[in-house]
């Protein structure tokens, strides 16, 4: 029986506390924390069994080696932001504790996300025997090991993949992102990105876009394409890609407010001058927005995520398309909470669950393809996130 920290308490640490809470036999003791502790103890009075609770700073290093030396966690889930990701690794590596997070690091005053600082950290990790998970969300995550089943089980050579993550949920709200604000909106207005031939081309953002016909009841949306974190690990693990490319269903609604928000400065990121004292535009925006957490009561209809392959298999060329539906109303009455921080939080526990158990322990720092894919896909279906592959020759 092991011990897991989890830190971030928002919609998808909600959902980790419940799922790890449903397993005992590998999560013996849970604890929550975040900087505010009542919103841990909200959360843990949910749950079927007693966890404990704690506030923490986590961009503090002392204040987190502190708890972790009382805890003794075997295992630290990061579902804070990705601006903690630094700071919580260091503390694992004086506790001597494993790593797992969904999203990678960031710098607070760069709107750009890359690995290269986590990367950084393998020989650390490996020479202290210490596993760090990286992205153990749903994209990236269960699309990395979508993408890494694909090319153990049903190719020799993948050249094409097109991530097309779709959430048909509607939450009846004028303007709010599913999961943190301020990520949500660093990450939608940056410049599109994808990689053909070889090498990176970059869009303006949000400008190109294509028509995917989903399965599941959702048909045919609007899909814009983005970068996306996973698309670094995967064109280096997945030999012989010559193109890779992220797309993502917005509605008119969102796309409208959210071009007026830019157009306005309040996407800004940069510290302003406001009655004598400095703030930044999208982090005062984000107290004005909704909490994604509490959209959970609210959102009607599925999502879908999944990723489309084409490449070559014995001499012939084929085409797979693997994906996941999840319904919004379904996530709530397991869990509290609506479908996009349950597809993330049911990732990262899994990734969790296999680092404690044994099979994905592995001193070092890793992307989720880099794993057996076999385990975790077993365990998708069996904890809440069925996938279906469908195959054109
Ligand atoms: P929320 O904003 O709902 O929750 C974030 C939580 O982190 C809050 O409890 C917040 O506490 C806490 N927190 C923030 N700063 C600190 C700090 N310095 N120390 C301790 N706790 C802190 O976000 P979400 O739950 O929606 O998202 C969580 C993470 O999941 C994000 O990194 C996001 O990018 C990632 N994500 C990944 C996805 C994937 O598929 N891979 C998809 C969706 C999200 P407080 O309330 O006190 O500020």
């Amino acid at each position: 029986m092991k011990k897991a920290l989890i830190i971030g308490a928002g919609g998808v640490g909600a959902v980790v506390a419940h799922k790890c809470a449903q397993i005992p036999e590998v999560f013996g003791e849970i604890m929550l924390t975040s900087r505010t502790k009542a919103r841990c103890d909200a959360v843990a009075a949910q749950l079927p069994r007693r966890i404990h609770t704690a506030g923490v700073n986590a961009d503090n290093v002392p204040e987190l080696v502190m708890l972790m030396k009382s805890f003794k966690p075997d295992i630290a889930i990061n579902v804070a932001l990705p601006y903690q990701d630094l700071h919580i690794m260091d503390a694992c590596l004086e506790c001597g504790v494993d790593y797992l997070d969904t999203a990678n690091y960031e710098p607070p005053d760069e709107a750009k996300f890359e690995y290269k600082w986590q990367w950084a950290y393998r020989e650390k990790f490996r020479e202290k025997g210490l596993t760090a998970l990286l992205g153990s969300g749903f994209d990236p995550g269960v699309t990395n090991v979508f993408c890494a089943y694909a090319m153990k089980h049903h190719f020799d050579e993948i050249h094409e993949l097109d991530i097309i993550d779709c959430n048909a949920g509607d939450h009846g709200l004028p303007f709010a992102t599913n999961f943190n604000p301020e990520i949500n909106i660093r990450e939608v207005t940056a410049r599109g990105r994808y990689w053909e031939h070889g090498e990176w081309a970059e869009t303006d953002p949000l400008s190109w876009s294509m028509v995917f016909d989903f399965p599941g009841g959702i048909g045919k949306k609007k899909c814009y394409l983005m970068y996306h974190e996973e698309l670094e690990s995967l064109t280096l693990n997945l030999k012989g890609l010559k193109r890779a490319r992220f797309w993502m269903t917005f509605s008119d609604s969102y796309l409208n407010h959210l071009k007026i928000l830019e157009n306005t400065g309040m996407t800004r990121i940069d510290p302003v001058d406001y009655e004598g004292r400095k703030i930044v535009p999208l982090r005062f925006l984000k107290s004005l927005l909704p909490d994604p957490a509490s959209l959970g009561p609210l959102t009607r209809g599925k999502t879908c995520i999944g990723c489309l392959i084409k490449g070559i298999k014995d001499g012939k060329t084929r085409a797979c398309y693997i994906y996941n539906i999840c319904d919004h109303q379904e996530c709530w009455r397991e869990v509290k909470s609506q479908a996009i921080s349950y597809t993330t939080g049911v990732p990262a526990m899994i990734g969790a669950r296999l680092i404690l158990s044994g099979p994905w322990k592995k001193p070092g720092v890793w992307n989720m393809e880099e794993m057996d894919p076999d385990p975790f896909m077993l365990a998708l279906n069996k904890h809440g996130l069925p996938w279906v592959e469908r195959f054109e020759e």
